[in-house]
């Protein structure tokens, strides 16, 4: 649905300099913001607005969030939906709505046919950002609109003309609605070749708080993504807010809002990730270990049908345990969807042994086209099964998962299956910063790993399973191939789901590690498992409305499972 789209892109703007980023209610979602580090807020300008049929309309002007209006006083097809809020955003607003608003809040502009005038108003509210996000329907279009009006100071003065073609409007405004530009040249890359590339756009120095390592922010670029998700672990919306505050700090932004393309990031050393580490360090030289082992690690060959490989399908959640919940939706029915389809693919189209760890009993393995509301039982599929009623914590259901896919990988070696051929896929779903989208891979970074583990306390439980495979250890070579081999799968999958058109994470797709609360981890079913290929797959980002629409469609849940099995095809497959 357009409107959908368009809520969820403007979303993703969201966390973009100069667009809002204290908790707009569009999304439902609190946005902890850049707050800290703005001067105190100029508060909103109030007026009317008179409507075409006569009587007034109670409009303000906020300070990075736009225009709102008085909802009750607007005729029913200046709304885009029935609304109970008192106030709502331009972007709620028909395309008559808009139309109209915009003449309303600034009666000084000249629309013609070729173009708006826009003359700045409220100079201290008003922001080349939003201009472009009332205006073009993206906030991200500013810099369009500064190319357009080279003359004009980025910082807006009353009374300046602002000059918007026709053509860069949005649809509503009867534009063509174009999205902004944010491709880079690392796009086409394939994870080691992108991460090399990203690396080679750093600079390293000193100031008197450190080492750090400088970017320039390229056009179409932001703070939270291009800078923070690219280089550093952190990935979900606190760690990434206060990761770019920090590095806001440390580079003397005050204004997170209006970050030119061009400004110097400084990214402090100890924040980034091990690929883009100094020269020298131990992570540098284990990443590169790691890229070699990547080169070294042979094909398998398995054959169209698979024959030989055994499969392991974890959903990550289930029962008590929902997972991740953003925009009216849950992550664990969703993966088992895509666990289940992905099964029946399998078992239909190949010979491979595949299993679940986790079974829906009212559902079985079935799929479904709608899922309407949350499944409550589930159960993890040891001896005896092992229900996830919230009697335990969850650490021990998502112990087990590991635990019953190594018991499974242990019977398999036992009846001679070739140990290279098992391969552990756990789906999931997160709830990242909603500006990324797409798929992430989590893979088993090496140096993250315990070499021994072993599962006692509360975090064990009485299945046959725990006593023979509870305990795990592997070598430092075995750690090393472990996360070379997920490599290699992983490279395969994004390759698929870019190929069947599935939205893939922007900046770095495979990780090693997943920054949280001050600690680096790997996530705990592919930490403990033993399977020589074992990925954690975060199929789609709560956060983001549009990655919340392709979950809720089951055609695309069907296109995800096809490009999972095309790629465990792809894997076993020599040249
Ligand atoms: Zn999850």
């Amino acid at each position: 649905m357009a409107l959908r789209s368009a809520r969820a892109l403007l979303v993703m703007g969201l966390a973009v300099p100069g667009l809002p980023v204290s908790g707009l209610p569009v999304s439902g979602l609190p946005l902890p913001g850049l707050a800290a580090t703005q001067d105190p807020e100029p508060p909103p300008a109030e007026f009317l607005g008179k409507l075409p049929e006569g009587g007034t309309v109670p409009m303000r002007l906020v300070f990075r969030k736009g225009l709102m209006l008085e909802a009750r006083r607007l005729p029913k097809k200046f709304l885009l939906r029935k609304t109970e809020a008192p106030w709502i955003y331009f972007e709620d607003l028909s395309a008559d709505g808009k139309k109209w608003a915009l003449r309303a809040a600034f009666p000084d502009d000249v629309w013609s046919r070729d173009e708006v005038k826009h003359f700045v108003r409220h100079a201290e509210l008003e922001s080349v950002w939003l201009m472009a996000s009332h205006f073009t329907g993206h906030g991200q279009n500013y810099d369009r609109l500064e190319a357009l009006n080279p003359k004009n100071p980025e910082k807006l003065v009353a009374g300046d003309l602002w000059r918007i073609p026709r053509e860069l409007l949005s649809k509503d405004l009867g534009g063509q609605g174009l999205a902004p530009d944010r491709s880079q040249p690392e796009d086409g890359l394939d994870d080691e070749a992108r991460v090399k590339a990203y690396r080679a756009l750093l600079s390293f120095d000193q100031d008197k708080e450190g080492k750090f390592a400088a970017y320039r922010l390229r056009k179409g670029e932001a703070l939270w993504s291009s800078v923070v998700m690219r280089y550093t672990d952190r990935v979900d919306g606190k760690e990434v807010n206060r990761a770019a505050e920090l590095i806001a700090k440390r580079s003397g932004i005050a204004d997170v809002r209006s970050i030119q393309p061009g400004t110097t990031i400084r990214i402090p050393v100890d924040l980034l990730s091990d690929p883009f580490q100094l020269e020298g360090s131990q992570a540098l030289k284990e990443e590169q270990e790691i890229r070699e082992e990547v080169r070294r690690t042979p094909k398998l060959e398995a054959g169209p049908k698979l024959g030989g490989v055994r499969i392991v399908l974890d959903a990550g959640h289930g029962g008590r345990d929902k997972g991740a919940m953003a925009n009216g939706l849950w992550e664990s029915d969703f993966v088992y969807d895509i666990a289940m389809r992905t099964k029946r693919i399998l078992e239909q189209d190949t010979e491979a042994s595949v299993s679940s760890t986790i079974l829906y009993p009212r559902l079985g393995f079935k799929t479904r086209e709608d899922i309407k509301r949350p499944s409550d039982v589930a159960q993890i599929l040891t001896t005896p099964p092992f229900p996830i009623d919230g009697e335990s914590p969850t650490a021990v259901s998502v112990n087990l998962r590991w635990v019953l896919a190594n018991d499974q990988f242990a019977e398999f070696v036992k009846k001679k299956g070739d140990p290279r051929k098992t391969i552990f896929l756990s789906f999931h779903a997160d709830s990242l910063h909603p500006t990324a989208r797409g798929t992430m891979i989590y893979v088993p970074g090496a140096a993250s790993v315990p070499s021994t583990y072993g599962l006692a306390g509360s975090r064990a439980v009485r299945v046959k399973e725990m006593k023979a495979s509870g305990r795990v250890s592997f070598s430092a070579r075995e750690k090393v191939q472990g996360e070379a081999r997920s490599r290699v799968f992983s490279e395969l999958l994004l390759r698929e789901l870019q190929k069947a058109k599935l939205p893939v994470h922007g900046n770095r797709a495979i990780r090693n590690v997943i920054h949280r609360d001050g600690k680096n981890f790997v996530p705990a079913a592919i930490r403990h498992n033993t399977a020589a290929t074992k990925v954690l797959i975060e199929v789609a980002n709560l956060t983001n409305e549009a990655d919340v629409e392709n979950l809720m469609d089951p055609a695309f849940r069907e296109g995800y499972a096809e490009a999972v099995v095309r790629a465990v095809r792809a894997y076993y497959k020599k040249s």
